[in-house]
């Protein structure tokens, strides 16, 4: 397979929004929310068994890898996520699910299109340390990692991995980076601890950048991207 028929996989940041269970729905709305959760169970669950957690997973501004997702592939991720797994990153040892998406929305505030979905965890005693992590702010940051076709230089509309664009340029004025349109698939949304995006952070943008780029990543490595991005410029806590 070819460089251009490579799928590009990639991982983007959002941040935990708050938890049900300090907000327990009411009513009707535990009845909406448990008919959603149901449709992933093999028998009826009661509102006692699980807790859920809103996450926003990825938006629509230029990240910190000078990417960004158009609306219309937000709207394929949104609708996406619901069934697939939620992750505790960092442990890469074969772990199952801790959760399970059930429902999304799509989350407009200002400029901001953000996919914003829901996930229940059981309340087991597995879990029990993995809730309160979540519910104490500790583990505040979420990961998606998804594929994609085309990445698409914001310059001139070519496939980025060919043309001599390089993201972080400015060219006349405009700065270089691209839309990652053709989304294959979710695979699964993570959360992670505050704060863990410091050296590993850098190291998954080098990785990110060389295996994305080829040539032209080790170009952009050398005029230094991955060491001289501020997180704390952009967005989100990115
Ligand atoms: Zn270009």
């Amino acid at each position: 397979m070819g460089m251009l028929e490579k799928l590009c996989f990639g991982e983007r940041w959002g941040e935990v929004v708050n938890n049900h269970s300090a907000f327990a729905p009411a009513g009707q709305e535990t009845e909406t929310e448990l008919a959603e959760i149901n449709r992933y169970t093999l028998r009826p669950l009661t509102a006692d068994e699980y807790v859920v957690f809103t996450l926003d997973l990825c938006h629509n501004q230029i990240d910190r890898h000078f990417s960004c997702f158009p609306e219309d592939e937000l709207e394929v991720i949104h609708k996406k996520v619901p069934g697939r797994p939620l992750m505790e990153r960092h442990d890469l040892h074969g772990s199952l699910p801790r959760g399970t998406f059930f429902c999304s929305t799509l989350h407009r505030q200002g400029d901001i299109l953000s996919v914003r979905p829901k996930v229940y965890v059981l309340r087991l005693d597995e879990n029990r340390n993995f809730i309160a992590n979540i519910e104490g702010g500790i583990y505040r940051e979420t990961s998606i990692g998804f594929s994609f076709s085309f990445p698409e230089c914001s310059i001139c509309s070519r496939d980025i991995r060919r043309c001599v664009h390089v993201p972080g340029e400015k060219y006349e004025g405009s700065l270089c980076y691209y839309r990652m349109r053709g989304v294959q698939d979710v695979l699964e949304g993570s959360v992670v601890a505050c704060g863990s995006q410091g050296t590993s952070f850098v190291s998954d943008v080098r990785a990110h950048i060389l295996d994305q780029f080829g040539e032209k990543g080790w170009l952009m490595l050398r005029r230094g991207y991955s060491g001289g991005i501020d997180k704390n410029k952009a967005w989100c806590k990115e």
